[in-house]
């Protein structure tokens, strides 16, 4: 489990466990749903719409089994039903925001009921734009209400008319993997509902997004060219277990995200010159534009550089060796900011 996450989890629960530091066990909490709220935006803004509805992990045995879409789908009917319909006995967000037309689910129910493809096929058809729209509203109504509770609130239990309510709602299926949830949430109490779902499932969920994240780009990367058009290798960033590498749908360099379409100012400029990438341009040396405008990025020049006396197959062996002779994340940190250091270091490394 991811040990920020899990720590604030741990501290929100001893902190919620007294009276005296209750409310503030309350503020780590939504701290802590901020924050994994925040990852989920970050993979919407981030990734193609393909990663939404693919299964990398598909049969396999575990909460990325799924798609990102379902999981955000998932996560917030979970909550907008244990929210609304058993604890605050109103009106879910889903039914009064009209959710269901604008998001485009054919179903109001958690998903569980969802087996092999019916995952996939039941995630083509959202918009996973308004469906982020739907979670946050989903979280923003949770959090007033968990703003609202009290110490004495946390050993509320639930009644048989409560359970009724849920499945009156037809909010959970009656299909054997979906329908034991109504009496897994009516055992609670209050407290026991702000673990799951209110904290720890969203936790086990995002980190299964994260999971399918990684390996949609890990399987981004197969048989693409690693080399960007900057000169950097791909292979060899420090971002690659989140990026697919530059030259697919899944390039997460913060230098495409801040461009129009995301392309980013170099890969622009090559395509405008019909080249390969800027080591194949007369103007490299000189050139400030895109990633070469920052003094300390001097090093992906450096290897631009390289690439063209020696070719990109030279560049990624030699990046091999100095990742073997040095612990290190970014290339500046051993090329440095002197492009003529940085490639006599690259020249000397290759031997
Ligand atoms: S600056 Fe452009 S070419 Fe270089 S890694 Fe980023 S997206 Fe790729
Ligand atoms: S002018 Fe600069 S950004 Fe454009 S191709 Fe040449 S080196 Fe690359």
């Amino acid at each position: 489990m991811n040990k920020e996450w899990s720590e604030k989890n741990k501290k929100m629960q001893s902190l919620i466990s007294k009276e005296a530091t209750f409310k503030e066990g309350i503020e780590v909490l939504l701290e802590l749903r901020g924050e994994l709220f925040s990852q989920i935006a970050y993979i919407v803004n981030t990734y193609p719409e393909e990663a939404f509805y693919l299964m990398p992990f598909a049969g396999a045995d575990g909460y990325h089994s799924k798609t990102l879409a379902y999981s955000m789908w998932h996560i917030f009917r979970i909550e907008d039903i244990v929210a609304h319909t058993l604890i605050s006995d109103d009106k879910q967000v889903l039914f009064a925001g009209e959710w269901q037309k604008k998001t485009g689910s054919p179903m109001v129910t958690t998903g569980n009921e969802l087996k092999g493809d019916e995952i996939a096929e039941f995630s083509k058809k959202l918009d996973v734009k308004v469906l982020l729209d739907y979670c946050k509203a989903v979280m923003d109504s949770t959090d007033e209400l968990l703003r609202g509770l009290t110490y004495a609130d946390l050993k509320r239990k639930f009644t048989e008319e409560d359970k009724n309510r849920i499945i009156d709602s037809q909010s959970v299926s009656t299909d054997e993997d979906a329908i034991w949830l109504v009496d897994y949430w009516c055992e609670k109490d209050i407290r026991g509902l702000m673990k799951m779902p209110f904290s720890r499932h969203w936790i086990m969920h995002i980190e299964a997004m994260c999971r399918i994240c990684n390996k949609l780009c890990q399987n981004a990367r197969k048989g693409t060219d690693p080399i960007a058009r900057c000169g950097l290798s791909c292979n060899h960033c420090f971002l690659k277990a989140w990026c697919g590498g530059c030259r697919t749908a899944y390039n997460t360099c913060s230098d495409a995200m801040n461009h129009p379409g995301k392309v980013c100012p170099n890969t622009a400029c090559c395509l405008e010159k019909q080249i390969d990438g800027c080591y194949e341009c007369d103007e490299l040396a000189e050139c400030r534009r895109g990633f070469y405008e920052y003094d300390d990025v001097n090093a992906i020049k450096a290897m631009a550089m390289f690439t063209r006396k020696y070719g990109k197959k030279e560049l990624l062996k030699t990046m091999d060796k100095l990742h073997e002779e040095h612990d290190f994340e970014k290339i500046q940190e051993v090329l440095g900011n002197d492009l003529d250091e940085g490639f006599r270091i690259l020249e000397n490394t290759r031997g």
